[in-house]
């Protein structure tokens, strides 16, 4: 669904990925790994564009390198960027609301509106609380849940664990394997938390300083011995 090739981006003088290239197949969960700085946040920000890239970037059988964020939104890839962004001081069905911006069938947005609820039944305990009083993982949770109202057929995950209690870092990857089951969305999943993330996906990519360093299927990773010491803490 999502074809990646020598994708490069800089930051002035600093070269922030140097030629990554992956493939993301419809209907998978894929992750990538990396310690801080390398450049897994770059790599979503290019391909929602909303950082300048060379290289190509195939989406579904389309290129959309070079595409404004709000063409490529508008083609159903959707990013949920990093520390989640939610409009603090509107409520959580306010912002769930604003997800559901572009989309015109109000019965549609009702249904999924519920199905966000039932996903994350928090949200609907707190639907008319302002979003920046909730915790860490209560927003993670609203971010993904305002993504799903703009109908994505492609999610972008940015650290969906940053910064959260364990028991919420774990219902909420419980509920990514449940979405890309149940709505068939195919999902890129950004993690530093490699351990959680190789569970639940498919396959796997392992970014270092900018570059794709190992790539395999997440089982074969897991137990790949230079993952394992470098990423996973043995
Ligand atoms: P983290 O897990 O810490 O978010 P990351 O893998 O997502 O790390 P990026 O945020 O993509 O890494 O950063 C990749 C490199 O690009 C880093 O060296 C970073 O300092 C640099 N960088 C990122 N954003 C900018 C920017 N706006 N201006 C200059 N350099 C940047």
């Amino acid at each position: 669904m999502l074809e990646v090739e020598n994708l490069h981006v800089s930051y002035g003088a600093i070269k922030a990925l140097h030629g990554v290239s992956l493939n993301v197949p419809k209907g998978s969960i894929v992750t990538l790994i990396g310690a801080n700085g390398a450049g897994k946040s770059t790599t979503l920000r290019a391909l929602s564009g909303l950082v300048k890239s060379t290289g190509s970037i195939r989406y579904d059988g389309q290129d959309i390198s070079g595409l404004a964020p709000h063409k490529i939104v508008s083609r159903s890839l959707c990013h949920v960027p990093e520390g989640r962004m939610v409009f603090a001081n509107l409520t959580v069905k306010e912002n769930l609301a604003m997800g559901a911006y572009l989309q015109k069938d109000k019965a549609w947005i009702a249904k999924q509106m519920d199905y966000v609820f039932h996903l994350f039944p928090r949200l609907k305990e707190r639907e008319n609380q302002a979003a920046g009083t909730m915790s860490g993982g209560e927003q993670q949770m609203l971010a993904i849940g305002r993504a799903l109202l703009g109908n994505p057929k492609f999610l972008m995950l940015d650290e969906p664990s940053l910064g959260i209690a364990p028991l919420l870092v774990k219902a909420i990857f419980e509920r990514i394997v449940e979405i890309n089951r149940e709505q068939g969305l195919t999902i890129l999943l950004v993690e530093q938390n490699a351990n959680l993330a190789l569970d639940v996906s498919n396959y796997g990519y392992v970014l270092e300083t900018g570059s794709i360093l190992l790539e395999g299927p997440s089982a074969d990773l897991k137990a790949n011995p230079r993952v394992q010491e470098a990423y996973l803490g043995a």
